[in-house]
């Protein structure tokens, strides 16, 4: 199953990206992670990455493409993918088909994780991270073993663009650009949104059975 994950900054995707790829025993794809680690890698790609991203380009459509068609080719990616981050934009949502249909994939479902703004403001000026380890914490849904200290021993701290003007125009540009590519999805019907509120244990299972993966059906 191809999945494509949406969710405004502070709706707990990456986490949710996570659950859903371990309960459907296929990788997520971020094209941020991958474009670091072909640039690690000091690859073909990773240097082309390099003399965009050096000169603060846009790395092009086409070369993204080239990451995505090599890593759902990987054995691991081969019957699935959560993607996460990616497509932005209509024209990379049709190159996105194109390139699934080649190997007679397609998008099966999209999933929207819908939080209101004042929720995703509360959540975020109760964000902590550890300054120490980089481990992530709220204090109220993943609180840490004290409000100021990790697991680690590590002092928890907030990060500074994390005020409520800054997590308000995220959240505003996330819908005046994301607006587009749903609207794409459900011509489709491949849409489902799911409500963002509550646990993040209740989220993963609203997202479950959007997908139509129900408890105890021994999917996988
Ligand atoms: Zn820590």
């Amino acid at each position: 199953m191809d999945l494509i994950l949406f969710g405004p900054p502070g709706a707990g995707k990456g986490t949710q990206a996570k659950r859903l790829s371990e309960l459907l025993s296929a990788p997520q794809v971020s094209t941020g992670d991958l474009m670091r680690a072909e640039r690690a890698r000091g690859s073909e790609l990773g240097r082309k990455f390099d003399e965009f991203m050096s000169k603060g380009l846009l790395v092009p459509d086409a070369l993204v493409l080239r990451l995505f068609e090599e890593r759902l080719a990987q054995p691991d990616a081969k019957s699935g993918s959560i993607l996460d981050g990616y497509p932005r934009t209509i024209p990379q949502a049709q190159a996105l088909d194109d390139l699934l249909a080649k190997s007679g994939r397609k998008v099966d479902v999209v999933t929207s994780i819908e939080v209101p703004l004042d929720e995703i403001v509360e959540r975020i000026a109760m964000r902590r991270s550890c300054e120490s380890c980089g481990q992530i914490y709220h204090l109220r849904y993943n609180p840490p073993p004290s409000p100021d200290r990790c697991s680690c021993g590590g002092k928890l701290v907030q990060r500074q663009d994390d005020t409520e003007e800054v997590v308000r125009k995220r959240y505003e540009e996330y819908l005046s650009k994301t607006a587009p590519l749903l609207d794409y999805y459900r011509r489709r019907a491949v849409l489902v949104s799911v409500d963002g509120l509550g646990s993040l244990d209740e989220v993963t299972e609203r997202l479950k059975a959007a997908i139509g993966i129900g408890s105890g059906t021994g999917f996988g």
